[in-house]
């Protein structure tokens, strides 16, 4: 059965016409390489929030970093047992089929997922109730106790401390890929991780040394 129409399609098509009469066209030839392959140098793990957009908060066009959006942007750690590994194998094609060069983990502000990783509300509900949700930010329980102990489980400064953190969290499990481990040794691969501020719009890029988050300027 093919859905009717709606406002909500009729908003995307009237962007797709923009974006084909505004952008498309005038870029043609680049579409046209476009079709040969990609060989974005840069892969970024961002949300999946509809505010933080990676190609929009860089400005790059299409072809130049390769994207993958999840729940709070994290990245699972290592796990080669049965399942569906999205994550993994996304990041799996991008440090070994496209040699990327870099891997961007960008964490936001008012995240959802990580206040409900702060927050426990969905702890034990079932799949298909928030199960599938509890059970991905779980990732973040192994952080979430010093966060409490010092912020509670309310309030930005909890929030931020978790949204950040979980930005940590991600680069370690990256860490637990052989290939990215390996790579990240020999000097072939870079780390990095960021953080967009929803509020004001500033992006803030994690100093590993000092493990703090710095605004880009
Ligand atoms: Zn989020």
């Amino acid at each position: 059965m093919t859905a009717p129409p709606s406002p909500e399609l009729d908003a995307l098509l009237a962007g797709y016409r923009r974006f084909r009469e505004g952008k498309w066209h005038p870029e043609h030839e680049r579409w046209a390489a476009l079709r040969e392959g990609q060989a974005p140098r840069v892969m970024i793990i961002a949300c999946s929030d509809s505010r933080v957009d990676p190609a929009q908060v860089f400005d790059v066009d299409p072809g130049e970093v390769f994207v993958v959006r999840n729940v709070a942007a994290m990245v699972p750690p290592f796990e080669p047992t049965p399942g569906h590994h999205g994550v993994s194998a996304a990041l799996e094609f991008a440090v070994q089929v496209l040699n990327v060069r870099e891997i961007l983990v960008m964490g936001h502000g008012m995240c959802g997922g990580c206040k409900a990783a702060l927050t426990q509300e969905l702890h034990g509900t079932i799949p298909g109730e928030g199960g599938f949700i509890a059970d991905w930010i779980a990732m973040l329980d192994e952080v979430r106790g010093p966060i409490v102990e010092e912020f509670g489980t309310t309030g930005r400064q909890a929030e931020r401390a978790m949204e950040q953190a979980g930005v940590k969290v991600s680069l370690a499990n990256l860490r637990t890929f052989p290939c990215v481990r390996h790579k990240e040794a020999k000097g072939e691969l870079v780390l990095r991780g960021g953080f967009f501020a929803i509020a004001d719009g500033v992006l803030h890029l994690l100093d590993e040394d000092s493990d703090a988050f710095r605004p880009v300027t």
